[in-house]
Formats: structure tokens, C-alpha cells, sequence
């Protein structure tokens, strides 16, 4: 062993490893190597590199018998969960040790979460608690694990156990082979071997139904009777859980790691206070395996309160690991009376101290206990909690300097106890070192009372290490007084302690730190005004990497699911280790490893039925068992036989061979009858199979023509520029050019119905299928949003094409070939058209497949790079014929645009400039290829907008790089004049701080270009503001003359152009609604229509919209944006049928993204619709019943209504008014029938309609009406133009409405002029009067609303400025009746209202929470298919919620237990989220709302999640608190009646607003602007904490925090903005 007397648990453990293993790997550098081990050999220690799947080198020692352990961090144990499964079961003597990583590197304990994650392996896990304890229980776990014959886990904190030096102990190699006996060592040789024909996935299923408690208690057994044994010999006890306090304590913490040992250090030091004290600790050793009944046992009966305290950094996990043990096994032995509760540490505090055990206790004693806390957060830590646990005699000092130059002062010093433990800061090594009597065992903490601090190294920037220092304690600085930096003679000043110069180096070496020469004192009078360092900090984005790099494949939870118990993964490969680095392991995982699995297995079952059908010829066979057996032989010979009724044949031969277990004849059946049962084999592996195609396995497989199954997951994001020659995708090829194998290209995030067609139909085929899935890892980080848009651009553009080759459809005279991927079938079909012509002759020599197999991906992009260049073709044309005639002098202008408005105003000056006979040419910045040439423009124009924050638009960033890029001299630009004007908004980031972002772009351009050394066109550069009246138009007119004055053409040419059409305009030509959208959709050159039928076409229910997530990418490769229409579903009450669910839910399938959304207005909506599937699928609605007319555009829109009245007796009644005043108000003209449904093509002009109700001009803008039925307002009546509050009479019928006018939503960021207002109540109807009220009242508003400017056209616009008297006054003139007085109503919430409720008539309905109304299947939750499984025969309706979720109506009684178990089946039925959650809505935004600035639906979640922690910790789990997200001001989700909303600013940016209504009633007020994620949490979560403790009774949220002062009340729209 080493000659150093300090060691550390790292070195100490590993040198155990070595004296009792004969093979050791190893991630670490072992200083002992060389020794020979307690056996008499000399250990193999063998170095694996930590990147490259360790753990799959273990397994090879398995076969070989040999005493093996390894040495790991615990960041490999995550990608050795399968191998650690396969050891595991193997039930072989193996020793991990592994030290428990901190990847913050911020804490100085371990992060025990990777150790949690492998609990279930199967491992024993044993846990050291100090540097001593390394070293002795990795002796114990050597030990038990010979003896037991069972693998162990042995764990440390990393950071404090494996790096702390100390003495200790020493276990010499005599010492150890004492422990180890020879016998015990031959018997575990001598042990009956296991069979290793089972895939590991199958043992690992087997040894779980097999962990028995008795099989747990015996290797408890073990390392108790282990503990015991080395306590003999060694005279240092320990035992698997400790117990050490008060013999009656009665609040108990239990810990694991260095945390126990502090805890330990506390519990002592407060005995000593008060021996009284009824506290004490319990340290657990041995973690798995577990027992309940030695917890129970170990700790005293009088316990009352415990804490569990765990080192965590995951603040979203609800309960840790050591907690839900611990409460487990006191709710088993019914002891419900201990209150238990969870804690971490570690979490944001940089150490765990003797104040937070203090801390605990505390709250523990004071019988108010939080069931989940986070030390130094949720459980906070003062001054009073400060205890001094370390003895007086104890030297305590900080060396700032080289670790080593401590260690070796220290090493050899004798009858003295020594700790040296170092931490970085800003750089440099900052040792904490005791000196201790030789009988103490320091406490593991970092040292905050230090007597003195050694600046070896002079000059560090360390302040924190001076903040350590006790009062009136000193700091020796290494020679040079002058050298000290700013911050550290500040944090001398702030200490008020003295410094002193001296060798530092010879002090340290005297070992008596304190004896330094008094006379050098430093005059420090002036340093408090020092100027402290900067510090960066790198490692916090380095921990974010980090953090979400572990993620669980989907794909094979997907496996499980499709397959459940026939799922057999036959090598040895999980989720975890497909995303490691690399899974090239030489053994287990590799596809020959389970193809030769499968192949055995294969064998054995052929055999298996001829043993069967061998079996059936003899004639004395029992009745029973000849007729089942040969039920079972039939449908499992049958091709046509589905697996589950092969398995139910086998259930039943099962069961009569069971009856027959003395039948000599049936034994060899009954021994191998696992083959009765169907298998799925699946090989499971990552794209590293894909390299050498040809050589490899995966060439194996497919040609064997075996039913083999691979699964192959890519994640390489595919959109990088990475030349990929040979990938994976050529595998798809390779295989589909040998023909007899499935091939399929699917990808989750694009079509989960894709990959689940694929898992079954590659199970069904009988031969070799390969399913390729995609599942790109972005930046090295497993970001859901990210990994969705690059399978979206990856899908989209070709290089990740989905489809699906069968060739079993061949022999059924179908196409065998199915794509998937709609945008690319074209291209890839002439593609594979051409392959399969070469197809014959790869398959006879496939040497030549590598080249002659090109990939899809370089063919499509080779098209995109033609596309490209033709368009610059056309574009030079264009120029030529532009300017041919012009005589004019020249000038470039160039645009930076991202919303289009730059590249509008560009291209109109580009044509006035050639009116004007100016030689112009026009492009994006970013297609002015090459910077250089700039030196030979005579004049450019610049037009550039602002891009979230301060930024350029997204074709202009190169251009401005290399412009940045260059310097002064780098270019000649004295010949070159420019003039820009830039685009922005002077508002929209109203903070003083933040104005320099306003049009900064075209600001840095202009001044660049003046740095450079070019000439000004124009005196100043132009400024257009979003704020002026005109928009940036008044800044342009300003601008434009003195441009066309410095051409010299501004008395030429006219700047007339044709008057901008107005919508009004616009609708009249229109002939009611036509426009040429028919045309368009026949025009197949463009995936988009004209911009006036695309206005048009909201009238049909349809938006054009583009897929963002890929514009960047389409935009790189040339192409027109992913252009796809949204189509709305007009429904009101959002009432559905079962029919028109499965036709929504086909259509969703065939012709949209496969997804339903069901909208904050109760309709359906199907998004990713192409232009060409628009017709068919408004057709296909229509046919249903259903209609799309008017659900968007001018006019009345859906009308909503309560779904499921705590008034039953009126629902009938209100949905009929609602169908009624739908079609009373809806647009009669012919249009829609004609472009959408009729099959001759339309009319045109030869038809004449009428409007009675609108005209030809239509609405100013949208109308909304709601119908709200007292006491629930989740209609949010108050955000709508129209709404009819239900009045109920006692005897539960009808009476009428009061009525609601002028709610509305929607606002622009930073414009005043437009807020949202709540409705004002008018007065009350009848139920006949009502619809005769709704026209009059929307009659009122086409006549008198603003058609001038639609931002102030809506029906609020029109009351507040002419007051509602006076609208109120026209509404009653039109109906030449008065409203009468509004009556009395009351509403509670304006949520949805979850769970079963009896209805009429024996009829009950069930509140579904579909979050944010997204219908599709996600991997762990079918919701799709479970609803359209259950429309299937549900005899009631659907009805889509108000707040996007569901309510299954009218389910009769007779099917109630049906539905439910239906529901539950599908885990539709789950409700049990926070309020928080339930609560919750969002609108769609991005990718493909146009309008979005900020992500909405995809992310709320999240941000729920964040939020929840504290929502729990404070008590408000069941306590609603409205909360709603939007993606820009427009408000579709209602945001500003939630209690708190974030509406978005800039990506990743929110505006928050607070303390709106919980009943709807009331707008909320911004409280902060444009705050990022984390700004959001740090300023939200107080508030919650704050409201949870100060709210009086009944008390919402929102009304807390107008009381609490953090917002005014908002009165009504027009004070909205008044902060
Ligand atoms: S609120 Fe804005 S981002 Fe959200 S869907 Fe409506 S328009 Fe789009």
C-alpha cells in the first residue's frame, strides 16, 4: 500500500480493490498497481476510458470466474445500467467502487442521484461515510460479496470523501487476507454456473419477480455477519444502519454519505450542550439491500419525527430515494403516528454545515413540519442555528496555494489527527486543513472559523477563502504585500483582520502555523477602497450541458408498451446507452451478441414444435391434452395467427399441461414451454452499428432472411453540416436493396403513429426488419423543443425521410413502399425510383452498395443546391430586365428582414428607384456574398429591422459578421456611399437600460460603415418606429426624399402607388368571400396562396401559417417556408358525436400533423395541413356534419357555452339557443359550399349572394359571444364582445340572460392605445329576446366600428369611445325595447370543472384534463388512441371545454363502469396534478402561429414544473391559482384575466402580469417585464412562499397580491396600463 500516511478515499478504497481482486478496471489512475493482490497473483489492473462504456468491459470477467472490481465515477453508472442488470444476474462476486459525482462542481458533498438511478440493478450498495469508512467498507463489501455471491456497489461522496486527505487506519495485505478465507473463495469458484442463454433483459425481468424479501435478508445477513468478522479483526465496528443519540430520541435524522458524518459531528456537539436532548441520527450503510424491519428495529420506539436528509440536485423529483424507504417502512409496520419528512442539501448551498443539521432539529422539535424542505432555501438557516462542533485544540487554517506543497508539510506528522480537503475559487487551490488530536474525527465541512489564512500564492483572487477567517484572525501573505489582489484587500478590510508578510512556504513547514513573526504586520488602512476582480464563471454553462444529458429513449419504452411481456431485447443495450458516447462495446452490445441470441432461440423453438407435433402422433395422449396442444400447434404455425391468440392458445396449454405434470410424455414440452408463448426479438442499438454496413452484424442480419428485429436509433442531428458518407440512412438502403427485409425510417417526434405502424408491423414480418429511428441529440443536450425542431427540419428537408418498405405487401399485389414524409415524396420517389433499378445488381455483388448507394440526403440536397442556383438565375434575369433600360446611376439595395416588413419597404423603394431609372439591384444582406466587393458599389441602401433583442434578422447576420470583422484598412470604401434606415420599436423595451436596443442593427451598420470610411448618401440615418402614427411609414416619408435628392432622381419619376387595398375593400371585391381562392389551391407552384385570399380564407376557418421551427433551415437551402393551413372547426358548445371524433381523429391522421388541439373556444383545430389536403379535409368535416365556414375572419365566431351545467335541466335548452344564434348569425353566402364542397368549380361573379346580416363588407373585425351558466365562468364571459349570463329560476328552468357587451383580449406590447377590457353587464333578456339581442348588438358594432384601423376595430373600441349609455341606448332603439334591470348572479371560478358528475336521466359525464388540449400519443400517454378507441362505442358525446380540456358527456349508467375502466386502461382518467396544473392554459404560438414571439403551449408545462416545487412546499397543492401563457399580446389563451399570465415578449422572454380575478371577473396589471425563465422563478416563487403565509381565509391569489402591494388594481380596460 502507499507510503503516504494522508490518503484519500479515492486512493484508499482503490487500494483494497487491488489487494482483493485478481482483475481491476479502472477510470482513475491507480497508484498501487503493480502490488500483488491477498491471492498470491499479481492484479490485472486494467485502464478503460470513462467515455467509452466501461461497465461493458466488466461483464467479461463474468465468464471467466475471476475475483473482479472496478473503480468508477458515478457519472458512467447511468450507461452501465444494462451490463450492471447482466452482472447483477449473473450473481457473480464483483466490487464497484464508485465515487458520487457533483456535476455542479458548486457542492462539495456527492450527488448521490446516479447511485439512486441503478438501485434496482440488483447490486448490494454500501455507503461510506468518511475517509476511514472508504477504506474499511471496501474491504466488508470484497468480503460480503465472495460470500454472498452477489455484486456490490460501494459508494463515497466524491468530492469529500474520495478528495479529502487524511490519516487513517491503515488494513495492511496481511490484515486483508485474514478477512478472506480460502474456503469461502473456492466456494464461490466452485458455485453452480448460471445459463447465459437468456437475454439479459429476460434475467433481469426473472431475477426481479425473484427478489423475494428472504433474498434480501440474507445478503443483509452476509454483510452484518461481514461487519462483525472485520470488526474482529480489525477492533473498528460497524454496522449496515447506526444508530447513535439519545436512547428515547424523539426527532431522528437519517443520512448516508459525509452528510451522515456531519450530522453525527452536530448530534455530539449538542449532546454535550444538553445530554437531555432527545435527538439523534441514524446512518445507513447498507442501502440495498433494504430492510424495513431493521429500520424499525435500529431506531428507538419513542421516535416522533424524522428527517430524511439526501444530497439532491433535482428540484423537480417530488420525493427522494432514502425517504420513500424510510416512510415506506413505517407505513408498513402501521406506525403512522412518525411524522416523516424529506430534505436535501446540496441544492444551492456550496456546503452541508453543522447549522443546517442544527437547522433540522429545530424544525423538527417545532412540531410545524414541512413534508419537503430544501436546506438554505424552503428551510432557511440563520445565525442562531451556528454551533461550534470542532474541539479548541483543533488548529484550523486555510492555505491558499499548491495542494501538494500542504500534503507534504503535513504528511509525516505524527500522533496527530490531520484533514486536508481543497476547493477551487476563481481559479486557485484553497486547502481547508485541522489539526486535530489523534482521537478526532473532523467534522467534513468546510472550515468557517479559521485561525488563520496562508496566501502561498500571493495574488490569488480569493475572497470567499479570507471570508473563512474567525475575528481577529490572520492572514500570512507569501513575501509580497503589493501583490495581494483588489478583492482580496477588500475582503481583508470588510474582515477588520490583520495581515502579516512572512515565508509562507517555511511556515507551512514549521508546522505550527501561528508562529509567525508578529513585526511584519502589513499596513492595511487603504485597502477597503481597492478595486476588486472580475470573475467569470464558466462552470455554470457547463453544468447546464450537463444536466439534461441523461434521457430515457423513448423508443424502448415504446417497445415495451407495443409488447409488454413478449418484448425480448436480446442484447445487452438499454435506453441510457443508447444516448452514451459511444456503444461500440465489444460484447453485449453489438448486434452479433443478440443475433446469435435470437438465432439459438429461433432453433429451440422449431424444435419445440416438432417435439410438440411429435408428441400429438402419440395416440395414448390424454384428450385434454391432445386437443389443447394441438389448438396451440395450429395457430402457431399459422402464418395468419395474430400473437395474441397464439398466446391465449398457449395460456391454455399451460394451464392443462400444468394438470398434467406427471404425464411422461408432455416433460420436455413442459420443461421448455416459455417457447409456447410468442416472443417479439428485437436487437436494440445506436447509428454506431451503421459504419462499415457491409462488415458488419447488422449485414448479418438482414441477410439471414432470420425474423430478426433491429431497432436502430440515430442521434445525430442530421441538419448540421456534418458530410456523413456512409451513415445510418444507408443502412435503410442497404437493407431495401436486398429486398426480403422490412425496412422502416420513423421518427417520434415527427409521427408517433409512424413509429408504432412500424414496431408492428416489422414484429409481424416474417423475416430480418430494420426500424430506423431518429431521435437527434441537439448540442449535446436532450432538450424536448430542440430535439422536436431538428426531427421537424430534419424530416422536412429530406435528410430524415420517414417511410416504410414491407415487402410481405408485394405478394398482396400492393405497393410495398410507403412515404411518410409529405413534402419530399416527390423527390425521394424519383430518388428510390432510380435506386431500385440498381437494386439487382447490389444485391448480386454488394461490395458495390457503398458507392452506389448516394444517400437520399445528398440527392435532396444536391436538388435543394439546383433550386438554389436557378433561383439566382431568375433573379439575375429579373435584374437585367430591370435596369436594362435604366441610365440612372446604380444602387444596391440590400434588406435584413424577419417579419417581411423590411423586405416589403426594400422591394417598393427598389421600384420606385428604377421609376426613378436608377440602376437597382435588390437582395438579402446575406446574399451579398462576398464582403470585398462592398469597395465596388457606388450606393447602397441598407433597410434593416430589429430582431428580439437588439438583434439583426436572421439573413443579415452574416453579412454583418464579416462586416464587423473588418477593420479599418481592410477595405476601400471611399468610393462607396450608403444611406440605411432601420426598423424598430421604441417601446417595445421600455426600460431606460434597455434603449439601446431600439433599431440597434441599423445603428451598428452605420456606423460601421462610417468607420470604414464610406460616404453618406444621406446626412443621418432613418428611423422607423412601430410608435409613430403611421407605424415606420412616418419615418420612411421623412427619409425617402432626402435619399432620392442624394441620387439625383427627385424630380423625376412619381411616388404614386396604387392606394393599399383596405380590408373593407378587400371584401368587397370579394364577391362575399370568394376571391380566387379556388384558383390558388389549384396552383401547385406554391405551397402558399396569394396574401388577400389568405384574409379571405379565415372566413372558410383556415389561416395559412408557416412552420417556424424549420424557416431558418428551408430558408439556408433556398426553399419557400413550410407553408400549411390551420383549419377551425365551428361547433357551438363545443358538442361533438362520437362519429364526427373519429372523423376529426382520421382526418387528423391523413391529412394534418396527427394531432387534434382543442382551442380556448371549444372547437377543434387541425394544424400542418398542405395546401393540396385543405379541400378534402374541409370536405371531410362537412361530411361529418360539422363546418369550418366562419369559425375565423370578420364575423361572429364559434359560440361557446358551459359544457356541463351544475344545472343540468337547462343544458338542453342553452345548446339549442346556441345552435340557433350560430346559425342565425352566420354568413349566408353560396362561397363556401362552392370552393369547398360542390364539385364543380365555382361560379364566380355569375352567382349573386346576399348577406342579410352583414353585407358585403362584413364585421370590422372578430365577434365573440359565450354563454355562461352561474356559478362557473369558465367561458371567461367578461373577455368576449357579446355574452348571455344564464338566470336560472328556482324551479331549475330558464328565465333569460342578463347580457354582457365589450370583452376583448387583445393588445399590441408597449401600445397604450389598445389594452384588453373586461364586459360590462347591460341589462337582462328574455330567452326569446336573446338572439334578437345578439343581432342588434353586433349590427351596432358593423355600423359604428372602426373600419379605419383594425387595431381599434373591436367592439370595446367602440363602447369606450362612445361610452356605453349611449351603446347600450342603440342596442334598445334597434330592438325598440328597454333591456330590463340585470338580476342577480354569482360566480365562483372560471375554471373547468374535472371528474364525474350525474346528469339527467341516469346519464353521468366525466371532466378530462387533456393539457392545453393537445390530443396525440406521447410515449407514456395514449390520449389519442384512447379516445378514439373509445368513440368507438361511446353512446353520449364529447364535449370540448371552454379551458381546452375535455368532458366525456351523457355516458348512460349501463356503461359507466366501462368507460371508466376505459379511461383507466388509457390513464385517462388521472387527475391528480397540482391545481396549479389543472388550472393551466395556453395557446398555441410557436411553430406555427404567425404572430408568436415566445414559445406557449410547448413550454408552460414546464414552467409549471418549475413552479410546483414550491407550490407543494408551501402548502398549495390543491389551492387553484389561475395561470395562463401566450406566445404574443393577442391574448387567445385569455391572459389577462389569469392571476398570474406571461405573455410573451422575445423568445424565451415574458411579460408577467398579476392578481386578476379567480372568478374571471377582473384584468390583471404587468408587474415585470420581458423576464427570462430564470428571472421568473427567482421573482414568482417569493410571491407563492409569501401568499401561502399571508393570505387570510379564502383568500385567492389574485386578489393577495393587490392587497400584498406588488400590483393596482385594474378598475377596467382603460387604466390597464396605468402601473
Ligand atoms: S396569443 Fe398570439 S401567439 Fe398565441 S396563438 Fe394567439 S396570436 Fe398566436
Amino acid at each position: 500500500m502507499s507510503g503516504h500516511r494522508l490518503v484519500t478515499g479515492e486512493s484508499t478504497s482503490a487500494a483494497v480493490a487491488v489487494a482483493l481482486s485478481e482483475q481491476v478496471y479502472t477510470t482513475k489512475r491507480v497508484e498501487n498497481a503493480s502490488e500483488r493482490n491477498v491471492y498470491g497473483t499479481k492484479t490485472q489492473v486494467q485502464t478503460v476510458k470513462a467515455e467509452n462504456d466501461p461497465a461493458s468491459s466488466f461483464v467479461g470477467t463474468l465468464n471467466q470466474n475471476k475475483l473482479g472490481s472496478a473503480l468508477i465515477s458515478s457519472d458512467s453508472l447511468v450507461s452501465a445500467i444494462p451490463h450492471l442488470y447482466n452482472i447483477a444476474s449473473s450473481q457473480s462476486s464483483f466490487v464497484v467502487h464508485v465515487s458520487a459525482e457533483n456535476d455542479k462542481k458548486k457542492n462539495t458533498f456527492g450527488d448521490f442521484s446516479n447511485v439512486m438511478a441503478v438501485r434496482q440493478t440488483g447490486f448490494a450498495l454500501l455507503s461510506s461515510s468518511s475517509v476511514q469508512e472508504a477504506q474499511d467498507l471496501a474491504a466488508i463489501a470484497h468480503l460480503a460479496s465472495i460470500k454472498a455471491a452477489t455484486p456490490f456497489l460501494h459508494f463515497f461522496d466524491s468530492s469529500r470523501v474520495a478528495h479529502e486527505h487524511t490519516n487513517i487506519e491503515k488494513l495492511t495485505n496481511q490484515t486483508l487476507a485474514n478477512l478472506i478465507s480460502g474456503e469461502e473463495v473456492e466456494a464461490y469458484r466452485n458455485r453452480p454456473q448460471q445459463s447465459n442463454n437468456e437475454s439479459t433483459y429476460a434475467r433481469y425481468k426473472q431475477r426481479k419477480a425473484q427478489d423475494s424479501q428472504e433474498d434480501r435478508v440474507d445478503v443483509y445477513k452476509v454483510v452484518e455477519e461481514s461487519m462483525v468478522q472485520f470488526a474482529s479483526v480489525t477492533g473498528r465496528h460497524y454496522l449496515p444502519l447506526e444508530y447513535s443519540g439519545h436512547p428515547d430520541a424523539e426527532n431522528v435524522i437519517v443520512a448516508m454519505g459525509a452528510g451522515a458524518t456531519v450530522v453525527e459531528s452536530t448530534l455530539q456537539a449538542l449532546r454535550e450542550q444538553s445530554a437531555d436532548a432527545k435527538i439523534g441520527v441514524l446512518k445507513v450503510r447498507l442501502f440495498r439491500p433494504w430492510s424495513n424491519a431493521e429500520l424499525i428495529k435500529v431506531l428507538p420506539a419513542s421516535v416522533k419525527n424524522i428527517a430524511v436528509l439526501e444530497p439532491s440536485h433535482d428540484y423537480t423529483s417530488t420525493w427522494n430515494p432514502v425517504f420513500l424507504d424510510v416512510a415506506a417502512a413505517y407505513q408498513a409496520a402501521q406506525k403512522d403516528e412518525v411524522e416523516i419528512v424529506s430534505g436535501q442539501y446540496g441544492v444551492d448551498a456550496a456546503d452541508f454545515t453543522p447549522a443546517m443539521v442544527n437547522a433540522v432539529y429545530h424544525h423538527l422539535a417545532s412540531g410545524n413540519l414541512k413534508r419537503r424542505f430544501v436546506l438554505g432555501d424552503s428551510l432557511p438557516v440563520t445565525h442562531k442555528h451556528a454551533i461550534n462542533v470542532t474541539p479548541e485544540s483543533t488548529q484550523q487554517f486555510v492555505v491558499v496555494g499548491d495542494e501538494a506543497e500542504v500534503l507534504s508539510a503535513f504528511d509525516q506528522l505524527k500522533d496527530k489527527k490531520i484533514q486536508v480537503y481543497t476547493v477551487k475559487e476563481n481559479g486557485a487551490s484553497v486547502s481547508h486543513v485541522r489539526i486535530a488530536h489523534a482521537s478526532t474525527s473532523p467534522v467534513p465541512s468546510l472550515i468557517d472559523h479559521a485561525d488563520v489564512v496562508i496566501l502561498l500564492n500571493a495574488s490569488a483572487n480569493v475572497p470567499a477563502a479570507i471570508a473563512t477567517l474567525k475575528p481577529h484572525g490572520h492572514v500570512i501573505i507569501n513575501q509580497n504585500a503589493d501583490a495581494v489582489s483588489g478583492s482580496v484587500k477588500k475582503a481583508i478590510a470588510a474582515k477588520k483582520v490583520h495581515a502579516y508578510t512572512a515565508d509562507a512556504s517555511a511556515l507551512l513547514k514549521s508546522k505550527d502555523v501561528t508562529k509567525f513573526d508578529a513585526s511584519t504586520k502589513v499596513d492595511a488602512s487603504s485597502w477597503s477602497s481597492a478595486k476588486a476582480e472580475e470573475v467569470k464563471s464558466v462552470s455554470a454553462a457547463k453544468a447546464a450541458v450537463k444536466e439534461s444529458d441523461v434521457l430515457e429513449t423513448p423508443y424502448i419504452k415504446m417497445l415495451d408498451q407495443v409488447f409488454g411481456e413478449r418484448l425480448s431485447i436480446a442484447n445487452g443495450i438499454n435506453a441510457a446507452s443508447v444516448w452514451s458516447p459511444d456503444t461500440q462495446s465489444a460484447n453485449a452490445s453489438n448486434p452479433e451478441f443478440g443475433y446469435g441470441k435470437i438465432l439459438a432461440q429461433n432453433q429451440q423453438r422449431a424444435k419445440f414444435l416438432a417435439d410438440v407435433e411429435q408428441t400429438l402422433n402419440n395416440t395414448e395422449l390424454p384428450e385434454a391434452l391432445h386437443k389443447t396442444l394441438s389448438q396451440w400447434l395450429l395457430v402457431a404455425k399459422s402464418a395468419g395467427s395474430k400473437p395474441q391468440q397464439v398466446t391465449d392458445a398457449a395460456i391454455a396449454a399451460e394451464n392443462v399441461l400444468e394438470q398434467h405434470q406427471t404425464e411422461a410424455s408432455v416433460q420436455a414440452i413442459i420443461r421448455n414451454k416459455e417457447y409456447l408463448f410468442p416472443k417479439s426479438n428485437w436487437l436494440v442499438g445506436s447509428d454506431a452499428w451503421s459504419y462499415d454496413i457491409g462488415q458488419s452484424g447488422v449485414h448479418h442480419v438482414i441477410t439471414s432472411g432470420e425474423n430478426v428485429n433491429m431497432l436502430i436509433v440515430d442521434t445525430t442531428p442530421y441538419s448540421s453540416d456534418t458530410e456523413r458518407e456512409q451513415r445510418k440512412k444507408d443502412i435503410g438502403l442497404y437493407a431495401m436493396n436486398y429486398g426480403s427485409a422490412y425496412v422502416a425510417s420513423v421518427a417520434i417526434y415527427a409521427s408517433y403513429t409512424g413509429v408504432l405502424h412500424a414496431l408492428i408491423e416489422a414484429d409481424k414480418y416474417d423475416g430480418p426488419s430494420v426500424v430506423l429511428a431518429f431521435l437527434p441529440r441537439v448540442h449535446n443536450a436532450a432538450n424536448p423543443i430542440e430535439i422536436l425542431q431538428e426531427t421537424k427540419v430534419c424530416v422536412d428537408n429530406g435528410s430524415w425521410p420517414l417511410y416504410r418498405w414491407n415487402p410481405a405487401l408485394e405478394s398482396e399485389g400492393k405497393d410495398p413502399f410507403a412515404l411518410d414524409s409529405e413534402r419530399i415524396k416527390k423527390d425521394l420517389e424519383a430518388f428510390l425510383d432510380r435506386e431500385n433499378h440498381l437494386s439487382v445488381l447490389v444485391a448480386q455483388q454488394p461490395d458495390l452498395a457503398k458507392t452506389l448507394v448516394s444517400s437520399v440526403e445528398a440527392d435532396v440536397k444536391k436538388r435543394h443546391e439546383q433550386l438554389k442556383s436557378k433561383a439566382r438565375e431568375d433573379y439575375a434575369r429579373l435584374l437585367s430586365g430591370l435596369s436594362g433600360n435604366a441610365n440612372g446611376p446604380p444602387v444596391t439595395i440590400l434588406f435584413g428582414s424577419d417579419n417581411g416588413n423590411a423586405e416589403g419597404l426594400a422591394k417598393k423603394l427598389a421600384t420606385k428607384g428604377k421609376s426613378r431609372g436608377l440602376k437597382v439591384s435588390l437582395m438579402a444582406m446575406d446574399d451579398f456574398a462576398d464582403i470585398q466587393e462592398l469597395a465596388n458599389v457606388t450606393n447602397v441602401v441598407l433597410i434593416v429591422s430589429t430582431a428580439g433583442q437588439g438583434e439583426f434578422p436572421s439573413n443579415s447576420r452574416e453579412f454583418w459578421k464579416a462586416l464587423n470583422n473588418l477593420a479599418v484598412g481592410d477595405i476601400a470604401l471611399q468610393d462607396t456611399k450608403f444611406a440605411i434606415f432601420g426598423l424598430g420599436d421604441s417601446h417595445y423595451w421600455p426600460r431606460e437600460e434597455d434603449a439601446v436596443y431600439y433599431n440597434r442593427p441599423g445603428k451598428l451598420i452605420d456606423n460601421r460603415l462610417e468607420m470604414l470610411g464610406a460616404g453618406r448618401l444621406v446626412a443621418e440615418i432613418g428611423l422607423g418606429d412601430d410608435q409613430d402614427a403611421d407605424g415606420y411609414e412616418t419615418g420612411f416619408s421623412a427619409w425617402q426624399p432626402e435619399l432620392w435628392k442624394a441620387l439625383g432622381v427627385a424630380d423625376i419619376g412619381t411616388d404614386d402607388e396604387p392606394p393599399k387595398l383596405t380590408d373593407d375593400q378587400m371584401k368587397i371585391d370579394s364577391n362575399f368571400l370568394r376571391g380566387t381562392i379556388a384558383q390558388d389551391l389549384e396552383d401547385e407552384s406554391t405551397g402558399a396562396i396569394s396574401e388577400i385570399n389568405g384574409k379571405l380564407l379565415k372566413f372558410h376557418g383556415s389561416y395559412g401559417q408557416d412552420d417556424r421551427d424549420i424557416r431558418e433551415e428551408r430558408k439556408k437551402q433556398g426553399l419557400e417556408k413550410a407553408f400549411s393551413f390551420m383549419i377551425r372547426v365551428r361547433m357551438p358548445g363545443g358538442v361533438s358525436t362520437p362519429e364526427q371524433w373519429l372523423v376529426m381523429d382520421e382526418l387528423a391522421e391523413t391529412h394534418a400533423n396527427g394531432a387534434i388541439k382543442l382551442t380556448t373556444r371549444q372547437a377543434f383545430q387541425l394544424h400542418g395541413i398542405i395546401k393540396k389536403k385543405l379541400k378534402p379535409t374541409i370536405r371531410g368535416i362537412n361530411q361529418s356534419l360539422l363546418s369550418t365556414l366562419a369559425a375565423c375572419g370578420d364575423v361572429n365566431r364559434n359560440i361557446m357555452m358551459n359544457p356541463n351545467p351544475h344545472v343540468p335541466e337547462v343544458y338542453d335548452e342553452l345548446n339549442d339557443f346556441a345552435n340557433k344564434m350560430m346559425e342565425h348569425l352566420a354568413p349566408k353566402t353560396n362561397a363556401y359550399h362552392e370552393i369547398w364542397l360542390a364539385d364543380e368549380m365555382v361560379a364566380g361573379h355569375a352567382v349573386q349572394d346576399f348577406e342579410p346580416l352583414y353585407g358585403p363588407t362584413y364585421l370590422p373585425r372578430k365577434f365573440k359571444i359565450v354563454i355562461a351558466v352561474p356559478p362557473n365562468n369558465d367561458v371567461d364571459i367578461f373577455a368576449h364582445d357579446l355574452g348571455f349570463i344564464a338566470i336560472i329560476n328556482d324551479d331549475k328552468t330558464l328565465a333569460g340572460f342578463n347580457v354582457t357587451v365589450g370583452g376583448g383580449m387583445g393588445m399590441t406590447h408597449g401600445n397604450k392605445k389598445t389594452y384588453p377590457r373586461p364586459a360590462s353587464v347591460i341589462g337582462f333578456c328574455t330567452v326569446e329576446q336573446a338572439i334578437d339581442v345578439a343581432e342588434k348588438v353586433m349590427t351596432t358594432q358593423r355600423d359604428y366600428g372602426d373600419r379605419t384601423n383594425r387595431k381599434h376595430a373591436r367592439m370595446k373600441y367602440t363602447i369606450d369611445d362612445r361610452g356605453l349609455d349611449w351603446f347600450k341606448g342603440e342596442v334598445e332603439t334597434r330592438l325598440g325595447y328597454k333591456l330590463e334591470a340585470e338580476r342577480h348572479y354569482e360566480f365562483t371560478d372560471n375554471a373547468d370543472r374535472y371528474g364525474w358528475t350525474k346528469g339527467l336521466g341516469d346519464k353521468w359525464h366525466f371532466g378530462m384534463f387533456i393539457e392545453n388540449g393537445k390530443v396525440k400519443d406521447w410515449p407514456d400517454l395514449q390520449i389519442k388512441t384512447g379516445l378514439r378507441e373509445l368513440a368507438k362505442w361511446h353512446k353520449g358525446d364529447f364535449r370540448l371545454t371552454p379551458n381546452q380540456h375535455l368532458v366525456i358527456g351523457n355516458v348512460p349508467e349501463a356503461d359507466l363502469e366501462r368507460t371508466k375502466a376505459h379511461l383507466a386502461k388509457y390513464k385517462l382518467d388521472n387527475l391528480s396534478f397540482s391545481s396549479l396544473r389543472l388550472n393551466a392554459m395556453a395557446c398555441v404560438a410557436l411553430p406555427t402561429c404567425g404572430l408568436a414571439m415566445a414559445e406557449s403551449e410547448r413550454y408552460l408545462p414546464t414552467l409549471v414544473g418549475l413552479l410546483e416545487g414550491t407550490i407543494e412546499e408551501a402548502g398549495l397543492r390543491e389551492d387553484a391559482i389561475t395561470i395562463r401563457m401566450t406566445g404574443c399580446p393577442n391574448g387567445c389563451a385569455r391572459p389577462y384575466l389569469a392571476e398570474i399570465a406571461f405573455v410573451g415578449k422575445a423568445p424565451g422572454a415574458y411579460n408577467v402580469y398579476l392578481g386578476g380575478g379567480h372568478k374571471g371577473e377582473r384584468l390583471n396589471k404587468l408587474y415585470k417585464e420581458s423576464l427570462k425563465e430564470e428571472e421568473i422563478l427567482a421573482e414568482i416563487k417569493p410571491i407563492i412562499k409569501r401568499f401561502a403565509l399571508e393570505r387570510t381565509p379564502g383568500e385567492h391569489f389574485g386578489d393577495w397580491v393587490i392587497r400584498a402591494g406588488y400590483v393596482k388594481k385594474t378598475i377596467t380596460g382603460t387604466d390597464f396600463h396605468e402601473l
